[in-house]
């Protein structure tokens, strides 16, 4: 291996540290930062999920709160919870855990959220204010890439980043995001022809798939920093898309799975939720 590693990890727990003592701060002057997050339904990988955001909330001295509703509860019964903590000034972030069941259609759901407690930045009024560089709730996936990145003092302006997805929560966000650092960004898509073309010419190189070894040694620029945003359950264990072994031998930087770009994520809710507290 030649890359060097992006220890997302120890990035995140260093941000998490800043965030709890923040927080502490916050509570002395009388407002404990507070998360509600609503799952629905059995998910087992969302069960998952929900519980590492429980358990960094608590760490961070915020007030955790799921709230479980069953597999069967109807989108006016989701709407009308939110209503309720929408309303209620000691909740600062609400998280709804995607995916949801068939019957409820994601997208009333996230718009019934009240956009400054978007915690994930899915709101289209937050989605308008991060295209149109206004502040706002950045998604925490793209958000948690960036602040990586700038972690390791990575220069981006200037830099070409592909983008390997342009899914609503990762893809599309981290395009802006980069581009608002003076990235020359191209996204990629199931659609692209020849994709090798493009993730060649990557001086970053971020995959946001779901397919494990989308990108392959062969598709990587050398030197060039590889974000690998994948995270697929095999019968071996966790794998990112990217070929992490073969690819490492090729870029500069790389993310491992697991320990990269996942900590990050939920060290960014932590961010959004503090910010949501202060405001
Ligand atoms: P998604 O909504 O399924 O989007 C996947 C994207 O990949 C789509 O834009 C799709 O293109 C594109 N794609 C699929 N096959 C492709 C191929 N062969 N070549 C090029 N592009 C291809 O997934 P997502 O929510 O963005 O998540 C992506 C991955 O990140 C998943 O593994 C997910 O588990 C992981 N993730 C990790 C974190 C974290 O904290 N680390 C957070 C969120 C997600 P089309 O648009 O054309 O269909």
């Amino acid at each position: 291996m030649t890359a060097q590693l992006l220890d997302g990890k120890k990035v995140a727990s260093e941000i998490k540290a800043a965030v709890a003592k923040k927080a502490a701060e916050l509570k002395a002057q009388g407002v404990t930062p507070g998360l509600t997050v609503i799952l629905v339904g059995e998910n087992p990988a969302s069960k998952v999920y929900v519980g590492q955001k429980e358990k960094a909330c608590i760490e961070a001295g915020f007030n955790s709160v799921l709230l479980e509703m069953p597999g069967t509860a109807t989108q006016e019964e989701l709407v009308e919870t939110i209503a309720r903590l929408n309303a209620d000034p000691s909740v600062h972030g609400i998280l709804v855990q995607l995916p949801l069941p068939r019957q409820i259609d994601p997208d009333a759901v996230i718009a019934a959220i009240d956009p400054a407690k978007d915690v994930d930045g899915f709101h289209p009024v937050n989605v308008g204010r991060l295209v149109a560089g206004l502040p706002g709730m950045v998604p925490c996936t793209p958000l948690g890439v960036v602040r990586l990145l700038e972690a390791y003092g990575l220069p981006l302006a200037g830099k070409h980043a592909v983008i390997v997805g342009r899914s609503a929560i990762v893809g599309k966000p981290m395009a802006h995001l980069l581009l608002a650092r003076d990235c020359t960004v191209t996204i990629c898509h199931s659609r692209t022809a020849d994709l090798a073309s493009f993730t060649r010419q990557a001086d970053i190189l971020v995959a946001a798939v779901g397919r494990p070894k989308t990108i392959t040694a062969d598709m990587v620029k050398p030197g060039a920093i590889v974000v690998d945003v994948g995270i697929n359950r095999l019968e071996t264990g966790l794998v990112g898309d990217v070929d992490f072994g073969p690819a490492s031998a090729v870029a500069g930087w790389i993310t491992p799975v697991p320990g990269g770009v996942g900590p990050l994520t939920i060290a960014m809710l932590l961010e959004n939720t503090l910010s949501a507290a202060m405001r």
